[in-house]
């Protein structure tokens, strides 16, 4: 099946200025070398605008329309790395939609899969807040319209992204019908997801936190995905799987620490995969977050499609991961054997 790319010139409109580090340029590279050719075919999906409706899905009425009023102002600072320019709303937006309309699409068997290029990212909007660099929570908005929308029961959200998603986990803390799994650096912005997060009320043991400090590489990342998440999901059988990939865990970011190559990527996403085919009738929907590195945005997306389209093997990066990876995870396998059969 093919392989869908959410990908418009319109998200290079939320533009802050050449100091800011979250720029449109890092679309660009992605978007170069895509328009470079891909060796194999793919849909490009052309986003559509997220409705009020939908954007309070996760969001509270109060702060949609605070946003709404500043579509169009020069520039407002919402957060200390936060800010909107003139065109910041309308790809707002549009980045929650594009990951709204390529679910739906991966839904009715229209494409296999996707990756959602959108920017601003989304994983650290919080109900009623903008923070670190993102305005709306496009995963989590993607993941209540597959619940509301599409009548899902499960949903597996993972995140790779260096920092921690809480605006996410937040949003679904106390429900087990969309489980948060999160692999990121900790202590690190923004200080949430320590392993003992593992959800509250009829959500308990449906967020998993797996905390790590730096220096993590590609052998380590593929055996914590395979050896916590994989019996994880065989035991949710998520119908959907979101994820939020950031790759700002690219060895040279510059907000970075980890040690992830283009191959260990690809090998994340092989793993992804292996879980959708396996679980979720192969659904399942890469949305961009962090990343700021050029090499790190366009090798890493590159190898994902890869793997999404079936043209490469997955790389040869072994399940293995250092004594000092094993010691940290640790405290996650006791925690959550609990809850799942790990
Ligand atoms: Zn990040």
């Amino acid at each position: 099946m093919t392989t869908g790319i959410v990908k418009d010139d319109r998200y290079l409109a939320h533009n802050l200025g050449a100091g800011h580090i979250e720029g449109p340029e890092r679309l660009e590279i992605i978007h170069a070398a895509i328009e470079r050719g891909l060796p194999f075919p793919c849909a490009l999906i052309e986003p559509r605008p997220a409705s009020r409706e939908e954007l309070e899905y996760i969001h509270a009425p109060e702060y949609v329309g605070l946003i709404s009023r500043l579509a169009g102002r020069r520039y407002v600072e919402l957060d200390q790395d936060t800010s909107m320019t003139a065109g910041s709303y309308e790809a707002a937006r549009l980045a929650a939609g594009g990951a709204i309309r390529a679910a739906d699409m991966i839904m009715e068997g229209e494409i296999g899969s996707a990756v959602a290029l959108v920017r601003p990212p989304g994983h650290h909007a919080e109900r009623g807040r903008a923070q670190g660099f993102c305005l709306f929570n496009n995963v989590a908005i993607a993941a209540e319209h597959l619940i509301r929308g599409r009548g899902l029961r499960r949903v597996l959200i993972a995140d790779w992204d260096l920092h921690h998603g809480n605006g996410t986990q937040n949003a679904f803390y106390l429900r087990k019908d969309v489980l948060f799994f999160s692999t990121h650096r900790f202590p690190f912005y923004p200080g949430s997801g320590y392993w003992n997060e593992v959800g509250e009320g009829s959500g308990e043991g449906f967020t998993v936190n797996v905390p790590l400090t730096a220096g993590k590489g590609n052998e380590d990342y593929r055996f914590i995905y395979r050896n916590i998440l994989g019996p994880i999901a065989a035991a949710y059988r998520p119908e959907f799987i979101l994820v939020s990939a950031g790759f700002d865990i690219f060895a040279g970011d510059p907000l970075g620490g980890m040690e992830i190559t283009g191959d260990g990527f690809g090998a994340l996403a092989a793993e992804l995969l292996t879980m959708a085919r396996d679980h979720a009738q192969g659904r399942i929907l890469f949305v961009l977050e962090g990343g700021y590195d050029p090499q790190g945005l366009s090798s890493g997306v590159l190898q994902v499609l890869a793997q999404l389209s079936a043209t490469a093997h997955p790389p040869e990066v072994a399940a293995d991961a250092s004594l000092q990876t094993r010691a940290e995870i640790a405290p996650v396998l006791d925690v959550h054997k609990k809850y799942w059969p790990l």
